[in-house]
């Protein structure tokens, strides 16, 4: 069986990169599988615990890292993230495309780890407008102004990232940039 691709996706807070990979996860043509991060920061009002995230304490995060479970990790706005490895490898090998929803910083390290890998393939999303975008993160009304203004820095932080992907993609519309990830899924799926 021909092992799945490896996605990494970002974006910035707020970029709707949820509601983009729900419609492309729920096309079964794609064969995608979600990988489940683990994270330090606290559910927020409807997040479940083992679909959204694991929601873990920090020394259980730092066991992770330790014990070499996470295939990559990172401090985003005082929390750590992270993505379990063996989900990953096994989904791959039974030829799910994995598709990494992570922040820039362990997409690096992702890109470095996998770049002899024909099968990795990594896609920025972009916002059509910074203002627009500000408000999207400050409608999340569970996070504190504080919480707030760091992650509109972060976002802006992570717009000059874009340039170390393969393929970056506007948010102007959902449907659109939906069939534009499809598009560029099918390709790579075709080529590797
Ligand atoms: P949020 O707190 O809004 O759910 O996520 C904050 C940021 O962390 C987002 O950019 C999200 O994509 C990223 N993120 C989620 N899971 C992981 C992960 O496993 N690793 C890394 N590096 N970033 C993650």
């Amino acid at each position: 069986m021909k092992k799945g691709l490896l996605i990494v996706f970002s974006g910035p807070s707020g970029v709707g990169k949820g509601t983009v990979l729900k419609k492309l996860v729920a096309d079964k043509e794609l064969k995608l599988a979600y990988s489940v991060s683990m994270t330090t920061r606290a559910p927020r009002k409807g997040e479940v615990d083992g679909v959204n995230y694991f929601f873990v304490s920090e020394e259980r995060f730092k066991e992770a890292i330790y014990n070499g479970e996470l295939l990559e990790h990172a401090c985003f706005v005082d929390h750590y993230y992270g993505t379990p490895k063996a989900y990953v490898e096994k989904m791959r090998d039974e030829g799910y495309n994995v598709v990494l929803e992570i922040e820039t910083v362990g997409a690096k390290q992702i890109m470095n780890a996998y770049k002899y890998d024909k099968g990795c393939i990594s896609i920025f999303l972009t916002p059509p407008d910074m203002k627009e975008l500000e408000a999207r993160i400050r409608k999340r009304s569970s996070e504190t102004e504080d919480v707030i203004e760091k992650r509109v820095l972060k976002a802006t932080q992570e717009l000059r990232e874009t340039y170390r992907y393969d393929h970056v993609i506007c948010n102007d519309n959902v449907d659109e940039a939906v069939s534009k990830i499809k598009k560029i899924i099918l390709d790579k799926i075709v080529e590797q």
